[in-house]
């Protein structure tokens, strides 16, 4: 069966084709400035094969109905093409970033599912509506092909009131639905799923640490495979030092700034999630920037450093505390797949805890998982890749699967 999955922006399309008999993708594509004079389609055709090829075309692409209009002609390109028609496509998968407390699983999409999500805007402002644009055109452009909504707050549903609720007025949660809801689910489930293969464990009896270090980062507390914290919040700004974003910080500065720097609260929120972070202490927020700066000599690249994995540090003390038993700490995404520095100081001294990481094996790059704990560590580590649009595309299968079954054994 092939999947389109979408990833639909305010003002791009990312969309991927996948075949998933063996796995492996057909046509990688983004579709970019929409609505803006230049707007550009790219498409890699076959990646990795020796017919691989690219697509380009730079043309003005009017709305997201225009932008995946172009996204069907080119995977149904006559030369280039991977599929003779679009009713080649057994399923579509979307990326939504919220699904508030409706969404609990990946979900088929109908009327009644559309609106759930609407209702989830004020959640997500910037990414729920764009989501939206994405799943209204693709039902009208395939019609008859199964969508499924995958949620990127869903994996974290199963996070216990202890952990989700704040010490807030409780009424806020009551009438504005103020709690952790979590982000990066989809690529946590994902990462625990693959670490407990690897292990060969069921994941119902593994307890590990997820820790995605991306450009945005979080961490997740898996229990019996289920997520039961998370360092992100009600937004995707709470938790470990991120790109550009600042993570934990005392709710008090709001007001300090309101009051001795002259800022409104417009400003100082565009500042904690665009000019903070990594960014804010040193100007950049490429880590390979940071340390080539930082091997220059800048003493605030070194800093930012030691301040982003001393966060991730105590944050993994916090989960093992947390956890009890832990099966193993997996990292994974931009950072943590590729920066032995930032892993090994996020680990180091935690031998007491029995986490002992192989620093040899550490330095090597990788592009599939491996292990990077000394035969004596208690607790495993993995680099594990993640792969977003093939767990949503397996996600996606797998609900849909189940409602044939679910209507079969009905009839
Ligand atoms: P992601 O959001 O998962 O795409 O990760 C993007 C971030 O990963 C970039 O901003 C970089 O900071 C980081 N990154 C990517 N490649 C490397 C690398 N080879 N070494 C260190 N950091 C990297």
């Amino acid at each position: 069966m092939k999947a389109l999955i979408i990833n639909s922006g305010s003002s791009s399309i990312k969309f991927q084709l996948l075949e998933m008999e063996g796995e492996h993708v057909l046509a990688s594509g983004l579709v970019e400035r929409i609505g803006e004079e230049a707007g550009k389609i790219s498409c890699l055709m076959r990646p990795g094969s020796s017919a691989q090829s690219t697509i380009e075309k730079v043309t003005k692409i009017t709305d997201h109905q225009h932008g995946m209009v172009m996204a069907g002609e080119v995977l149904c390109d006559e030369q280039e093409g991977v599929v003779r028609s679009r009713q080649e496509i057994g399923v579509i998968g979307h990326r939504v970033v919220h699904g508030g407390e409706a969404f609990h699983q990946p979900t088929i999409i109908d009327d009644t599912v559309v609106a759930a999500i609407e209702r989830n805007i004020p959640l997500a402002p910037l990414h729920n509506p764009a989501n939206l644009d994405g799943i209204r055109v693709a039902r009208q452009l395939f019609p008859g092909i199964a969508q499924v909504a995958v949620f990127d707050t869903a994996f974290h549903q199963t996070i216990p009131k202890r952990a989700h609720i704040y010490a807030l007025p409780y009424e806020l949660y009551e009438r504005h639905r103020v709690r952790r809801y979590g982000f990066h689910g989809t690529s946590h489930k994902f990462v625990a799923g693959e670490c407990a293969a690897l292990m060969g464990k069921r994941l119902s009896e593994t307890n590990l640490i997820s820790i995605h270090l991306g450009n945005g980062c979080s961490m997740s507390a898996v229990e019996q495979g289920r997520s039961v914290d998370t360092s992100l919040g009600m937004t995707p700004l709470e938790g470990l030092v991120m790109g550009t974003r600042s993570g934990d910080v005392d709710p008090a500065i709001h007001l300090f700034l309101q009051r001795t720097a002259g800022m409104d609260l417009v400003q100082i929120d565009a500042m904690l999630n665009k000019d903070s972070g990594l960014k804010g202490i040193c100007g950049l927020n490429d880590m390979r920037d940071i340390h080539d700066a930082a091997g220059k000599g800048d003493e605030l690249a070194s800093l930012a450093l030691e301040v982003q994995t001393y966060r991730n540090k105590k944050y993994i003390g916090a989960y093992m505390a947390v956890l009890g038993r832990v099966d193993a700490l997996v990292f994974t995404a931009g950072i943590g797949e590729n920066d032995p520095i930032v892993r090994e100081k996020s680990v180091a001294g935690l031998e007491h805890l029995g986490i002992e990481l192989d620093v040899e094996k550490n330095l090597q790059r990788f592009k599939q998982p491996a292990s990077l704990h000394t035969a004596e560590s208690r607790v495993q580590i993995w680099v594990i890749p993640t792969n977003e649009e093939l767990a949503i595309a397996r996600e996606s299968i797998s609900v849909v699967e189940d409602a044939k079954y679910l209507k079969d054994a009905r009839q």
